[in-house]
């Protein structure tokens, strides 16, 4: 049986590993369905907000919208060359320029029989026309002219309404704004959309050795790194991150920040979830009413996150290790900013590569290698890079992708082919 503080049943094989106190430890995989599962549970109807094109970047679109006209509005030529009747535009027989079409102008007059038309890309093709013959395969001797190749009707041209037909749906509710679909909304004439408010996500740092960035730190103190690193991850994911500063290792400091957090959707503590005296978190938020729905998933780093629920407040505890904390916003926060911003989960965005180098990590966790990955003559490859460990985001600024080294597959030889995370920052 579960210890019945875990209010989300989990598969009957789950595996239980007994510390102190029970810990329930996930795959990475079941620990990300749980958070889809919650979020999507936990989530209200997002209010929405009218954004100029411009700012829209990243938000989740709260509309649909129509196209307002056929696309292309005409039969629009993709090459320089000649407009033709394909028939006649044959290498038998010449036919005789009559005039020429630039991008933007009016064309009305059909094209006449045993002519062509001169035609810029981008240009409307005149009535009748059937094809398009590039110039570099005709020959000009004054208003003459001979075609090297046979011609088929339909090249060379987007038919009118071939794109989309008018009131079509160009975007749909729930769509991630990028930059393609930026295009289309201007293309059809909305300068401003509908869009989802993104998720306001509260970050709280914790630990009695971590000082602000604006202090001198003692001898003995870290400068509180991990507030800015999620701050920027939770950016990038669609949210709006409130930054909550860092709470001492103190049950009436840690409940007292917690509660601030508890005002927003979504809180990510971290630091305080492992099994030290003074890792108090899980605890305090217990106290003050919280559910777990895991505490422990098998990463590295990472390992001892804890995800659950208190009030209205979706609850990531990260373990406070930079990179620990960095890994696991990307693969289990960021899945929750998604669906709190009115969107899908993102496919988590791995790659496969091949290895440069050979890698040797323990088994039983899925390993979280910071790894450069580079491109040559068409091709990609991936080296992991010497690190300290989970502290040393130094080695993380020369990183571009995590390798994934299996549970059930630690020792990779040079050449195979691996899974690689992007960091999706710099990548
Ligand atoms: P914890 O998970 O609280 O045991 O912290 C693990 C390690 O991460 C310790 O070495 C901390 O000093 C470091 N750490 C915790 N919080 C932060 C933070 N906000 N910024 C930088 N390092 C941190
Ligand atoms: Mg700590």
């Amino acid at each position: 049986m579960h210890s019945d503080r875990f209010a989300f049943s989990l598969p009957p094989d789950t595996p239980r590993v007994i510390h102190c106190s029970p810990v329930f430890v996930l795959s990475f995989d079941q620990a990300r369905e749980v958070v889809v599962a919650k979020a999507k549970s936990h989530c209200r109807p997002r209010p929405t907000v009218s954004l100029p094109i411009s700012d829209a970047l990243g938000h989740i679109l709260a509309e649909e919208i129509r196209t307002d006209r056929e696309y292309p509005p005409f039969n629009r030529s993709t090459r320089d060359g000649y407009a033709v009747h394909s028939i006649e535009a044959q290498p038998t027989s010449p036919l005789r320029c009559v005039g020429e079409i630039k991008a933007g102008d009016t064309v009305h007059a059909p094209l006449a029989n045993g002519a062509c038309v001169q035609i810029m890309t981008g240009a409307a093709l005149p009535p009748g026309a059937d094809a398009v013959v590039m110039i570099e395969f005709t020959r000009r001797a004054g208003d003459q002219v001979f075609f090297e190749r046979p011609t088929e009707s339909g090249q060379n041209f987007v038919p009118r309404g071939s794109e989309a037909r008018r009131l079509d749906v160009a975007l749909s509710p729930g769509l991630r704004l990028g930059f393609a679909e930026l295009a289309v909304a201007a293309q059809v004439g909305h300068s401003t959309l509908q869009c989802h408010k993104k998720p306001r996500v509260a970050i709280l740092s914790t630990g009695d050795e971590i000082v602000s960035v604006t202090e001198t730190p003692g001898p003995f103190h870290i400068r509180n790194s991990n507030s800015f690193s999620l701050a920027a991850q939770v950016q990038l994911a669609g949210g709006s991150p409130v930054l909550l500063g860092n709470a001492l290792d103190r049950v009436d400091d840690l409940s007292s920040k917690i509660e601030q957090g508890l005002g927003e959707e979504i809180l990510v503590l971290s630091g305080g979830v492992s099994m030290g005296k003074y890792d108090l978190v899980e605890s305090v938020l217990k106290g003050m009413g919280a559910e777990f729905y895991f505490d422990a998933v098998a990463i590295r780093p990472g390992k001892p996150v804890v995800f659950g629920r208190c009030h209205n407040t979706l609850i990531f505890g990260l373990p406070g290790n930079p990179v620990s904390t960095m890994v696991t916003c990307q693969l289990l926060v960021v899945p929750a900013i998604d669906i709190h911003s009115g969107a899908s989960p993102r496919p988590v965005p791995f790659l496969e590569t091949t290895l440069s180098e050979a890698v040797k990590e323990k088994s039983g966790l899925t390993h979280f290698l910071p790894a450069l990955l580079t491109w040559r003559d068409s091709r990609s490859r991936v080296r992991v890079l010497g690190w300290q460990g989970s502290g040393d985001i130094a080695a993380m600024t020369q990183s571009n992708c995590f390798v994934v080294v299996p549970a059930d597959r630690p020792d990779i030889p040079a050449g195979e082919r691996v899974s690689v995370l992007p960091r999706t920052d710099v990548l």
